[in-house]
């Protein structure tokens, strides 16, 4: 089971840097890393999926398409109760490539509906990552206060004060 953590690492494969969009995933040894790490084989087959999937999913959230998207991902998954101690396990039945894109898409679901409209992407035009708001209030825009969210304060104020500035040049320019 991939928790959210591993699910926003996934989104945030693909940032920005210096202004340039980026693609973490592109590179075989790191994707295999990230995926042998969480249980996965590294493989060929599973990297293939696991970008096809992160794709999809980046699309969903951003509100590109509908979740139908998803379905050739999950064709043939299931998952089968065994009896565990006092209860049961659900265990991901579905071939090993294509584990951990299906282990992604129910992490995905889970947030859905934990934190319903909580995975949302970063308020930022300019940048390409995902957060999940655990505000008490549901306000949060930023993937980072610290990145994001400082930046456009301080495009902001630099707009307010050119704008103020014009308005002296300019006597009796509606604001
Ligand atoms: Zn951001």
């Amino acid at each position: 089971m991939f928790s959210e953590e591993v699910l926003l690492e996934a989104l945030n494969s693909t940032p920005m840097a210096d202004g340039v969009p980026r693609d973490l995933w592109r590179d075989d040894p790191a994707l295999s890393r990230w995926a042998v790490q969480r249980g996965g084989d590294g493989g060929p087959g599973e990297r293939e999926w696991l970008r096809k999937t992160r794709d999809a999913l980046q699309r969903v959230v951003r509100g590109e398409s509908g979740p139908e998207i998803l379905t050739a991902f999950l064709a043939g998954a299931r998952k089968v109760p065994r009896l565990s101690g006092d209860g049961l396990d659900w265990i991901l039945e579905v071939e090993a490539d294509r584990r951990p894109a299906v282990e992604l898409i129910l992490a995905w679901d889970r947030v859905r509906n934990e934190l319903p409209g909580r995975l949302r992407p970063c308020a930022n035009s300019d940048c390409r990552l995902f957060l999940v708001d655990h505000s008490r209030a549901n306000t949060a825009r930023w993937c980072s206060m610290r990145t994001c969210g400082n930046r456009l304060k301080a495009r902001r104020h630099h707009e307010r004060q050119r704008h103020q500035a014009a308005g002296r040049t300019e006597p009796g320019r509606p604001h």
